[in-house]
Parts: structure tokens; sequence; C-alpha cells
């Protein structure tokens, strides 16, 4: 199976992205958008759209894995 990229960009799109923009769009979806063009298809701050993806984790919503990995954003 091939990766997915971002419908719009054509980069690739990490699990995360992939479990927001079914969150935020459609369950249902499959096309996946990059957290910037995620954050322009809703016309907010990409900072948003990480917060989502903070958020839902936090809430424990099974679209999204349990990260080992933190990033140090200050
Ligand atoms: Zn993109």
């Amino acid at each position: 199976m091939s990766a997915p990229v971002c419908v719009k960009c054509g980069g690739p799109v990490t699990a995360d992205e992939i479990a927001v923009t079914k969150r935020l769009i459609n369950r249902g979806t499959t096309d996946y958008y990059c957290v910037p063009c995620l954050a322009a298809y809703f016309d907010v701050r990409p900072e948003a759209i990480r917060g989502r993806i903070v958020h839902y984790r936090a809430m424990g919503c099974t679209l999204f894995a349990p990260e080992e990995e933190e990033t140090a954003d200050q």
C-alpha cells in the first residue's frame, strides 16, 4: 500500500495528520491533509491544528496512536 499524501500539496502525511483530518472533516474521508493545508482549509494557524491533535489524543481518541516521542516546542 502506498504512503498517504496530502491531497492539497502532495506532501507526506503522518498518522496524526490522518487522524486529525478524520476528526475535523469526516471520519470516513480518504482525502488527507497535512497540518499546514488543514490550517489553510479551516483558515486557522497551524498551531491550532496541532493543538487539536494534542487535545484529541488527551481525550483518548482511538484514531490517535499513543505517541512516545515528544516535540519540545516552547
Ligand atoms: Zn498539504
